[in-house]
């Protein structure tokens, strides 16, 4: 295995990760470590070159910081990603060969499943390196962190509901959402028993389906979603889906949802504050997965009252970020960026 570092003016380390006997290539981007270790997940996917999964890597840290800053944990930003096609790559081997690189960073980064990971996987990479979280089974084992980043982003739709439309109450309101896999799955049931409508969208028509038959939700395809007329849209699926295509068509007073890394370009920000159309920035949104992997990463004893008090915090930011933003008529998204440098105070020079 061949571990060799990437040049980068951005980023506090970069690595390129090889094994080729497992058709291994990869990357490690530690972005941040002023708070703490850098911890974000472990990625897998298809990539055209190396080029785009470095590209990839590199912004996804840079994003981990935020988040992880906005959760208010003492953790940096970091990410790792494989090259290539999960289904057919992923082998014991070449997850324990990365498990290697991963302890070879000696707890500068934290990894976790994301993407094309499921906790077996993490499981074998943590055959090879202390540094890994979300496991199922272990003493301060976290597990799935889904349904906690589902809470955070019920609480932030409440926030700007109650910003946008004067009450946090989503009796009666009609909440658009963009996938409905573990995350929005997951919301959709919150939402319903806090008296929402629903209309969902999903590339796989049997969790459409599923959630029509259940939820009574209503279905509409992969580009009407962002179309239809509804008090809030909530993306949880994938990045860049606010973007100067899909603003234009949106007829919602607010978006908050789950997905990383939502507007294309910082400049759909201010195109959503032009159409009056709030935004909750994502990585406050869904900050409550990395609550949960880092109780597994701090060690704490109680979880459960650890993660209320957390997920109470991310709230009460959301809420300051949503009202200092409406005072000085910006995006959210310009608060939240400012709130997270002045949290970054460096450990060490
Ligand atoms: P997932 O893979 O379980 O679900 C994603 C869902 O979106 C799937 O049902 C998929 O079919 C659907 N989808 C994919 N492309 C789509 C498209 N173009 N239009 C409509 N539906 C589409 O993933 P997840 O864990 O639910 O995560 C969802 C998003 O939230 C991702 O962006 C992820 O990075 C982000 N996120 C997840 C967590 C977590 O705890 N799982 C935490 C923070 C952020």
């Amino acid at each position: 295995m061949n571990i060799t570092q990437v040049a980068s003016h951005t980023h506090e380390g970069v690595y390129r990760v090889e094994a080729a006997e497992f058709g291994l290539v990869g990357f490690i981007a530690i972005h941040s470590t002023a708070l703490g270790p850098a911890a974000g997940g472990l990625r897998m996917k298809p990539y055209g070159s190396e080029d785009e999964a470095l590209t990839d890597t590199l912004r996804l840290s840079e994003g981990m910081t935020y988040k992880n800053a906005a959760a208010g944990l003492p953790l940096g930003g970091g990410k790792s990603v494989i090259m290539g096609d999960p289904a057919t790559l992923k082998t014991p081997e070449l997850l324990r060969a990365f498990g290697k690189a991963v302890e070879a960073c000696e707890g500068r980064y934290w990894t976790a499943e994301d993407m094309g990971m499921t906790p077996a996987d993490m499981a074998e990479v943590a055959k090879e390196s202390r540094y890994v979280a979300g496991l199922a089974d272990g003493k301060f084992a976290s597990g799935d962190p889904s349904p906690i980043t589902a809470r955070g982003i019920f609480n932030a739709i409440r926030q700007v509901s109650a910003h946008a439309l004067g009450d946090a109450s989503l009796n009666g309101r009609v909440i658009s959402v963009q996938g409905l896999g573990h995350v929005g799955w997951n919301l959709c049931h919150r939402l319903k028993a806090a008296g929402a409508e629903l209309i969902v969208t999903d590339i796989d028509p049997d969790r459409v389906q599923a959630a029509v038959a259940s939820l009574g939700a209503t279905p509409v395809s992969l580009d009407e979603i962002y179309a239809v007329e509804a008090d809030i849209f909530a993306p949880c699926a994938i990045g860049g889906i606010l973007n100067a295509n899909t603003i234009p068509m949106l007829k919602v007073k607010a978006v908050a949802g789950g997905a990383n890394n939502q507007l294309a370009t910082p400049q759909d920000a201010e195109l959503l504050h032009g159409r009056g159309i709030l935004y909750a920035p994502d990585y406050v949104a869904n900050g409550g997965g990395i609550i949960n992997a880092a109780t597994e990463i701090l060690g704490i004893e109680n979880q459960v009252d650890w993660v209320d008090e957390k997920l109470r915090a991310l709230d009460r930011t959301m809420g300051d970020i949503l009202t200092s933003a409406k005072e000085a008529n910006v995006s959210p998204a310009v608060v939240a960026q400012d709130v997270v440098t002045r949290s970054m105070t460096p450990r060490a020079a």
